[in-house]
C-alpha cells in the first residue's frame, strides 16, 4: 500500500487556543497530504512503493539516488508530521502537565528536571535557523534532544549522517516550520514553543520510550 495521509486523532480545533483550527487544517490537510502525496509520486513503481515509511527512512541509502532526495523531503515529512499529530492533545484530554513514571525518571537522568529539559528543548527550538524540527530521543537507553533542517530526522542516520542528529529514536518532535505557527504566532517561534506545552501528550510519549528502550 502507498502512504496515506492518517487521520488528525481529534478535531482541528481542539489544540486551540495554543494552535488554532486554521493552521492545523492547513498543516494536516495541505502540507502533510502534499508530503504523502510527493512520497507516493517519487517510489511509484520501485519496490519500496509498499514498504513501512520508516523502513524507506532508516534504509533511505539504498533508495535510487535520483528519487533519494524526494524521498528525503517527502517520506520524512509524513513520517515526522504523523508523530507530530500523535504526540499533541487537548488540555481538556490528556495534553500539557508533566511525564511521569520512566520517562520523568530518564528526563531527570539525562536533563536535571523536567524544567531544564524544557528550557533546554525550546533553546533548541529558537536556535534552529530557517525551517526544521526538534527532537527528544531515545539513545541507548537514554535521552538526547537534537535537532534537524527541513523534513530530515534522526532515522537517517545511515544515510545523512550527522544532518540526522543525535541518530536516535524520536519519541517527542516539535515542527518549527514557520507553517506550524505563522498564522498565530507570525515572527514569535519562542511563544509557539511555551504555548506548545500545553498540548503535549505525555503519556504517548511515555509510551514511545518505553517502545523505544525495550
Ligand atoms: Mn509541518
Amino acid at each position: 500500500m502507498p502512504f496515506s495521509l492518517p487521520p488528525l486523532p481529534y478535531p482541528k480545533e481542539a489544540l486551540e487556543p495554543h494552535i488554532d483550527a486554521r493552521t492545523m487544517d492547513i498543516h494536516h490537510g495541505k502540507h502533510h497530504n502534499a508530503y504523502v502525496t510527493n512520497a507516493n509520486k517519487a517510489l511509484e513503481g520501485t519496490p519500496w512503493a509498499t514498504a513501512d515509511v520508516e523502513l524507506v527512512l532508516t534504509k533511505l541509502r539504498e533508495i535510487p539516488e535520483k528519487i533519494r532526495g524526494a524521498v528525503r523531503n517527502n517520506a520524512g515529512g509524513h513520517w515526522n508530521h504523523s508523530l507530530f499529530w500523535n504526540i499533541m492533545a487537548p488540555p481538556s484530554n490528556g495534553g500539557g502537565g508533566a511525564p511521569a513514571g520512566n520517562l520523568l525518571a530518564a528526563i531527570n537522568s539525562a536533563f536535571g528536571s523536567f524544567d531544564d529539559f524544557k528550557e533546554k528543548f525550546a533553546a533548541a527550538a529558537a536556535a534552529r535557523f530557517g525551517s526544521g524540527w526538534v527532537w527528544l530521543c531515545a539513545v541507548n537507553k537514554t535521552l538526547e534532544i537534537c535537532s534537524t533542517a527541513n523534513q530530515d530526522n534522526p532515522l537517517m542516520h545511515d544515510a545523512i549522517g550527522p544532518a540526522a542528529g543525535c541518530g536516535g529514536m524520536p519519541i517527542l518532535g516539535l515542527d518549527v516550520w514557520e507553517h506550524a505557527y505563522y498564522l498565530n504566532y507570525q515572527n514569535r517561534r519562542p511563544d509557539y514553543v511555551t504555548a506548545w506545552w500545553n498540548v503535549v501528550n505525555w503519556s504517548k510519549v511515555g509510551e514511545l520510550f518505553t517502545k523505544a528502550t525495550s
